[in-house]
């Protein structure tokens, strides 16, 4: 019997990426699988995702992991590479790597390749976080222009801050900072992410970058995947494995922090934060079983949770359990543990069995 199992639905996933298409469709796509392509597995999400232009992960080992994977389209590495020996294996990898800082720079002029890197140039329109001030451009851009370890090609980017926000003006002081930055120059650029790509058309340049979106989970506050037309790729699924019946009055769970008002069946689903469901889901977060909605009830265990199938019994040890999915948004069930989508997805724990379907 399978316990904690995350379905991944590759159609679903092929699905969101044409509607990234559809909303940028003058842009290319570089889809990004940071992280283990966001919980979901880093190589099977790459393999299914034959439509996007090329691939971006954060560290030089997830890039290494999709090449010993197969996967032969171009990698952009979105933070660089962390120290100069790095650079021959990008060389060798096609990797496509950032430059955001002075180092970087440096290490490139200072090393001699035998081969031309592709570089991607950041700048700091007001994230503070990763890029080169905007005072630094014309300095950077000259000498990775000379550089004859880069590639005459230089491609130039940015990232938001508040794009989830519709009434931030940030993003639009964000475009119009790049803009002015990059005036009168024909390489290709970058801005938007997955909030970039559904709330702000003017930031679709020669190129976007879906992260979240992709797996069928909404990147704008107050709405749900459902909302833009995507489909949750993750159900993150479990089983009873006890039901019993409890007095009112009676607790459930560690710390006996929760009573129940009246007599009622619980049910331990197989499932808690050594899987990574998420130990702040409150009291009421909503659990699917047989087809309804119930609540989560006491606190989160490392393999169990409690929740509340009421008075009148209709559920049996072995039932599914949804704890997140295509009817049960991963959004909801972040507002109940006072996180975002984004940290529910990436904390999968290893314990937990993945099944890949169409
Ligand atoms: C993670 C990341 C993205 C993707 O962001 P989403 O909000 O998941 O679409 C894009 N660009 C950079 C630089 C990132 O780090």
């Amino acid at each position: 019997m399978r316990l904690a199992t995350a379905e991944i639905n590759l159609t679903a996933l092929t699905h969101n990426l044409k509607k990234v298409r559809d909303f940028a469709s003058n842009s290319k796509i570089m889809a990004v699988l940071k992280a283990n392509a966001y919980g979901h597995g880093l190589v099977q999400i790459a393999q299914s995702l034959n439509e996007a232009d090329a691939f971006a992960v954060a560290r030089v080992d997830e890039a290494l992991a999709l090449r010993a994977g197969g996967l032969v389209k171009p990698i952009v590495l979105l933070e660089g590479f962390f120290d100069k020996t790095d650079l021959p294996i990008l060389l060798a990898n096609n990797f496509q790597t950032i430059v955001h800082n002075e180092t970087q720079l440096e290490d490139i002029e200072q090393c001699d390749l035998g081969g031309q890197l592709t570089v991607w140039l950041k700048i700091d329109t007001g994230m503070h976080r990763l890029g080169i001030h905007p005072s630094q451009f014309i300095n950077f851009y000259q000498r990775l222009s000379n550089n004859p370890n880069v590639n005459a090609d230089i491609k130039l980017m940015t990232h938001f801050a508040c794009a989830d926000d519709l009434l931030n003006t940030m993003t639009q002081s964000q475009i119009a900072e790049f803009d002015a930055c990059i005036k009168n120059m024909s390489e290709e650029v970058c801005l938007a992410n997955s909030a970039g790509i559904v709330g702000w058309q003017q930031s679709h340049g020669d190129w976007v970058r879906p992260g979240l979106m992709i797996y069928g989970v909404s990147p704008m506050l107050e709405k749900t995947g459902n909302d833009h037309d995507l489909k949750p790729v993750m159900c993150l699924k479990t089983r009873l494995i006890a039901i019993k019946k409890i007095k009112a009055g009676e607790s459930a769970g560690y710390g006996a922090n929760w009573l129940t008002s009246k007599d009622t069946y619980i049910g331990i689903a197989a499932i808690g934060y050594g899987d990574g469901y998420p130990r702040h889901a409150n009291t009421g977060t909503p659990v699917m079983i047989n087809g309804r909605k119930v609540p989560l009830v006491g606190r989160v265990s490392m393999d169990m949770i409690t929740v509340d199938l009421g008075d009148v019994l209709q559920d049996k040890v072995a039932d599914e359990v949804i704890l997140w999915g295509p009817e049960l948004p991963v959004e909801i069930i972040a507002k109940h543990a006072d996180t975002i989508p984004y940290e529910l997805l990436c904390d999968i724990t290893p314990r937990v069995d993945y099944k890949y379907v169409e």
